[in-house]
């Protein structure tokens, strides 16, 4: 998915990082040799192994990363600031949810194949790759809970019908997640988002948000 290259294109300056345990941050141990497919693929699992028994999560390092990069946006001061925003999909928007969430800086998100309840998506599927996991933030938290903090914050949300990580349940793991957010928003008496833009297909990014959602953020 090219959509660093999709929002450059529509006039943003966009900076693609390689999160930890993919490209140039992937763990040399699982390199073969030159082997193009191990290139490809990611090493956060084996991170997460490792973060785990010191007490660390990859989703915290990836929030703390995401954090540093935004201090290098406003030191470089030569962009807009004022509407600076994140977005990504899977992965990249377990990321964009949790440094929006926690990060102010972010004035706007999109999140791609990644908002629906941690019990449905997480615990019921166990196949998740580790990095999703936070010990004990299920007990505590579930996904709409975070993502509220990102109110009152133009955000939009990007989910697929046949997303097999949405769960069991399918799109109802999401909705009722989003229910919780579009309360938040509602306390501020921003009812118009979050946006929700629900596409056929499994897991997935579909470009078209970029169009519906970019105007209204
Ligand atoms: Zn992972």
């Amino acid at each position: 998915y090219d959509y660093g290259m999709q929002l450059a294109k529509r006039g943003y300056v966009a900076i693609c990082p390689d999160c930890r345990g993919f490209g140039e941050r992937r763990d040399e141990a699982l390199q073969k040799g030159t082997d193009e497919k191990s290139f490809l693929t990611s090493t956060c699992f084996h991170l997460a192994h490792m973060a785990e028994p010191l007490g660390e999560t990859v989703a915290g390092m990836c929030t703390w990363d995401a954090s540093r990069l935004i201090d290098y946006v406003y030191e470089r001061g030569e962009w807009d600031t004022e509407d600076l925003g994140v977005m990504g999909f899977s992965g990249g928007g377990m990321q964009t949810l949790w440094v929006s969430a926690l990060d102010d800086r972010v004035k706007k998100c999109i999140i791609s194949g990644y908002l629906y309840g941690y019990r449905d998506a997480l615990l019921l599927l166990n196949g998740n790759c580790s990095c999703n996991y936070v010990p004990h933030l299920w007990e505590h938290f579930d996904m709409g809970d975070i993502a509220s903090l990102i109110a009152p914050r133009p955000l939009a949300v990007q989910s697929c019908r046949d997303d097999h990580l949405n769960g069991p349940r399918g799109l109802v793991n999401v909705t009722e997640q989003m229910d919780i957010v579009q309360k938040a928003y509602s306390l501020y008496g921003k009812e118009e988002y979050p946006l929700h833009d629900v596409r056929e297909g499994d897991h997935c990014w579909h470009e078209e948000v970029l169009d519906i959602a970019l105007p209204r953020l």
